[in-house]
């Protein structure tokens, strides 16, 4: 057993509670190797924002939880050396997918955990959320829970097609539950193709995909049910146009990525949503600068001389994600 207390870590609690009263969100940012963790800290630490590092089923299976856990300890000393004097590091599960999974990461340094019942049927979901629940709260581990199925793909999960919230079951299941937050489906999506062109819309200046708005409807209806508690968004990035650009321009081929406006991420985030997921954001940034290398130097091998750039670009988009849509610089002394 090791408590995420001694690894420096907090649970999601007060950096929510402090969101939703602030009108802005906590970045919650997947990592699964030492450039991307780097890249996280040194821009939670330049803007001194509270920060979720998120581990998935497919980080986990290909980084290992365990040097995972020890990655973000040393993730806390390292924002420390860097002059943040209070780290708000949380480290989370990502969809978690049984009990037994949530309870290793409990049991093992993790600050927060989701429990991902929104595939079972709802009285299953309320089953499965509760009883991780009576087990996190015990060492008081945060947990995440979700109603409503998104669209997309991200590492294993998977759905066809997305089934908003329903706002007339969340007071129930939150009673029944008692969760901590509750990761909700109002039309984002896992991924870098988050709509079909069919879906979507065709600016006639850029020539560019604009994608069906989201259903902030669902999401009013969803916090005057449940004012005050803490709401999340997964699949929420925006896929940059100026990435996916440098990754085609240097050999990729992405066609029709699209993703979700930062526009409507900024409304979001001023709301009850107080947790806001990035992850394709990050890995479009990193591969479009390891391609640039690969493309223009292709004498170079020294893997510092292409994972350094990659470093860089996430670093200026992580900062940029805080600062311009989620709000959350200047929140972590
Ligand atoms: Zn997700």
């Amino acid at each position: 057993m090791v408590s995420y207390k001694e690894l420096g870590l907090v649970n999601t609690r007060e950096m929510f509670a402090k969101a939703i009263d602030g009108g802005y969100a906590i970045p919650a940012f997947n990592f699964n190797n030492m450039e991307q963790l780097q890249a996280i800290i040194m821009a939670a630490a330049e803007t001194k924002s509270p920060v979720i590092l998120q581990v998935s089923k497919g980080a986990r299976a290909y980084a290992n939880q365990t040097l995972l856990r020890y990655m973000a300890q040393g993730a806390v000393e390292y924002a420390k050396e860097l002059g943040w004097k209070k780290p708000q590091i949380c480290l989370h599960l990502d969809h978690g997918d049984s009990f037994e999974t949530c309870k290793s990461c409990v049991d093992y340094g993790f600050s927060s955990v989701m429990i991902d019942g929104s595939s079972l049927p709802y009285d299953e979901n309320v089953a499965l959320t509760k009883k991780v629940v009576e087990y996190a709260h015990q060492f008081d581990v945060t947990v995440e829970a979700e109603l409503g199925v998104l669209a997309g793909v991200e590492d294993e999960v998977s759905a066809e097609e997305s089934h908003y919230t329903k706002p007339e079951e969340v007071i129930d299941f939150v009673s029944k539950t008692g969760c901590d937050s509750l990761a909700i489906s109002i039309g984002t999506s896992h991924g870098a193709y988050k709509f079909k062109p069919e879906q979507c819309t065709v600016d006639p200046a850029t020539g560019r995909l604009v994608p069906p708005p989201l259903a902030f409807n669902v999401l009013e209806e969803v916090e005057k049910k449940l004012p005050g508690f803490p709401i999340v968004l997964h699949g929420s990035s925006s896929v940059p146009q100026e990435e996916v650009d440098t990754n085609n321009a240097h050999g990729g081929k992405l066609q029709a990525a699209v993703g979700i406006p930062e526009e409507q991420l900024r409304k979001a985030a001023k709301s009850a949503v107080c947790k806001i997921n990035i992850d394709s954001d990050s890995r479009l940034a990193m591969t479009a600068a390891i391609r640039r290398v690969f493309d223009e130097k292709p004498a170079e091998f020294d893997p510092r001389k292409y994972l350094g750039p990659a470093r860089d670009n996430m670093k200026k988009l992580y900062i940029h994600k805080i600062v311009n849509v989620l709000g959350s610089d200047g929140k972590a002394e």
